[in-house]
């Protein structure tokens, strides 16, 4: 992709979380970092020459936040099954999304946040015991009403 297609498809992304009101940190160079890796992080997809690598937030927007140590790339299947699942869940439920590639992602996780692999487990598992805890709490009120 030639750099002026490229700087727009960032501008597009930008102009579209502005609009939700989302906080935006991604700068261009860290989304062109982002995407330099041919391939989906969840499933291994090697992205075709000249084929938009599209970024996917590893934990959802409202739970994450729109900055690079939250974005990984993602084929279009895999991004549309993840949907709103935080990445353990996607993970155990999801058989492409191999031990390796896991690790691979959170080896490039943990480089960002600047903490060892098994550190930034802990953090992943913190957060979704967290939003489980959440999602029953929401459960438990509606059903006492
Ligand atoms: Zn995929």
């Amino acid at each position: 992709m030639s750099e002026t297609l490229e700087r727009r498809a960032w501008r597009f992304i930008q102009t579209r979380m502005r609009r939700n009101g989302v906080f935006d940190l991604l700068s261009y160079d860290d989304y062109l970092l982002k995407r330099s890796k041919p391939t989906c992080s969840y499933c291994g997809y090697q992205f075709a020459p000249g084929e938009a690598v599209m970024l996917d937030h590893i934990q959802p927007l409202g739970r994450g936040e729109h900055v690079a140590s939250n974005l990984t790339r993602a084929c279009k299947s895999c991004n549309s099954r993840k949907a709103r699942q935080d990445v353990l869940t996607f993970y155990d439920a999801t058989p492409t999304f191999t031990p390796q590639l896991f690790g691979a992602m959170l080896a490039e996780l943990a480089i960002e946040y600047g903490v060892s692999a098994p550190d930034m487990l802990e953090m992943l598992e913190r957060e979704q015991a967290a939003w489980q805890r959440e999602r029953t709490d929401n459960r438990d009120d509606k059903e006492a009403t």
